[in-house]
């Protein structure tokens, strides 16, 4: 078979379904409904509406915690979050050095330091051993992303670091209904916080938007202040108990959320079924290893994570997504250009004007410098092995089987090239 770039008939014609466009998406009649009922309200913001509590009070129950605040971003989500732990300039945050930026952006925005852990080689996700590796005394918590909506081992991490007064954060944005091991419980419910993202990308959307989920009342209290210039409106007064920003959800934004939040597990099902099937089909082919049951049962998929080992395989990841890419199946090789502790924001200290604050001593305890090396790992997912498929709640039977049959046909060429 002639690979497409090569002049053959691509596996793929039309596009896939994607999150960018309806055909990949779950909006429809029912969000709808919901932004002309915001909008004929004529309230569109939360301060004397409903729609946004309401979507907290909805998804809190959803994922089974206690409290939920409502914001404008994944981003602020993570924001609020690490401010509501009221760090001192300097403290460190752990991360991951696999995820997006919005998860180490609310740490520099709290002044405190991200110290980057490496990650454990299948899932790409921090480990208790990798944490505990990175902890001082000026460690104050920890970021676990469960990276692709595969599950961190968030129980092992939490153990780490509660004897030691160190607090745990779930970045779930890719990892809604996600199951870590070790319970029953979701992703989010297992930390002392967690951070969900409405963005375009993420399986349930409304263009952006963040939830931020607790069980601690205080914690609680704090986020919803800080969400909110520091402004009690609960006691009509017009004043500021602490710094604060504005990350208010509107209402028309919550009333669209809400309805995706109700069709969330069908579309986390409807994904773990193109996994079901993706695996079946690609889980026997050498030097390509894939999420296999009962593991994807605990996934969410918000992309389809496969590692490639390029001894076997005989190509490399970079020239494998390109030949999916040329036979119309979209996929960036390591899913980013560098693990983030290596992006030129921190390798090159542009955070707060030119002097490298808060990496600085003081208030660090020590100058933090980012450099190749810090997490052999990572650098070695994101630039060898990593090769994240797309999976899509509307892939259709057809949809999957281009998908397979351009893997198969790349993965049979580079036998023989
Ligand atoms: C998308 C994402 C974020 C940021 O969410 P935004 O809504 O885009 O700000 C943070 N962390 C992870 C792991 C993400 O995938």
């Amino acid at each position: 078979m002639t690979l497409a770039s090569q002049g053959g008939t691509p596996a793929r014609i039309q596009p896939l379904p994607d999150v960018n466009d309806a055909r990949g998406r779950t909006l429809g009649e029912e969000e709808i409904a919901a932004a002309r009922r915001v909008i004929e309200s004529g309230t569109l913001w939360r301060v004397t509406g409903h729609e946004a509590s309401l979507l907290e009070g909805e998804f809190a129950e959803l994922i089974g915690s206690r409290h939920c605040v409502a914001s404008t971003s994944g981003t602020a989500a993570l924001h609020l979050a690490v401010a509501a732990l009221g760090l001192e300039p300097g403290d460190e945050v752990i991360v991951p050095p696999i995820t997006d930026f919005g998860t180490v952006i609310a740490v520099l925005a709290c002044n405190a330091v991200p110290i980057f852990a490496d990650v454990d080689p299948e899932t790409g996700c921090l480990t208790a051993a990798s944490v505990a590796a990175r902890i001082t005394a000026r460690t104050r918590a920890v970021i676990v992303v469960h990276l692709f909506g595969g599950p961190a081992d968030v129980d092992a991490i939490v153990n780490t670091c509660r004897p030691r007064g160190i607090r745990v954060i779930e970045d779930c944005a890719q990892a809604y209904l996600t199951v870590p091991p070790g319970g029953s419980g979701y992703a989010g419910t297992r930390g002392d916080i967690g951070c969900f993202s409405l963005q375009q990308s993420k399986h349930i959307t409304a263009g952006d938007g963040g939830l931020t989920v607790t069980e601690d009342v205080d914690l609680a209290r704090r986020m919803r202040l800080f969400a909110d210039k520091g402004w009690p409106r609960e006691t009509g007064e017009r004043t500021h108990l602490s710094y604060g920003v504005n990350y208010r959800m509107t209402d028309l934004t919550a009333a669209v959320a809400r309805e995706q939040v109700r069709k969330l597990h069908g579309v986390v099902e409807a994904r773990r079924a193109v996994a079901r099937a993706l695996s079946a089909s690609l889980g026997g082919l050498p030097g390509l290893t894939v999420v296999k049951d009962p593991a994807i049962e605990r996934h969410s998929f918000w992309l389809y994570p496969m590692l490639l080992d390029q001894a076997v395989v005989g190509i490399d990841h970079h020239r494998f997504a390109a030949e999916l890419t040329a036979e119309g199946i979209p996929v960036t090789a390591g899913y980013l250009v560098r693990p983030v502790h290596l992006v030129p924001a921190l390798t090159e200290r542009r955070i707060f004007g030119s002097h490298g604050f808060p990496l600085t001593s003081p208030p660090a305890d020590r100058d933090v410098h980012y450099a190749a090396g810090d997490c052999p790992i990572a650098e070695s997912m994101v630039g060898e092995t990593l090769l994240p498929l797309p999976c899509n709640e509307r892939f259709e039977p057809g949809d999957v089987r281009d998908l397979v049959h351009a893997v198969a046909k790349i993965h049979a060429w580079a036998a023989t090239a």
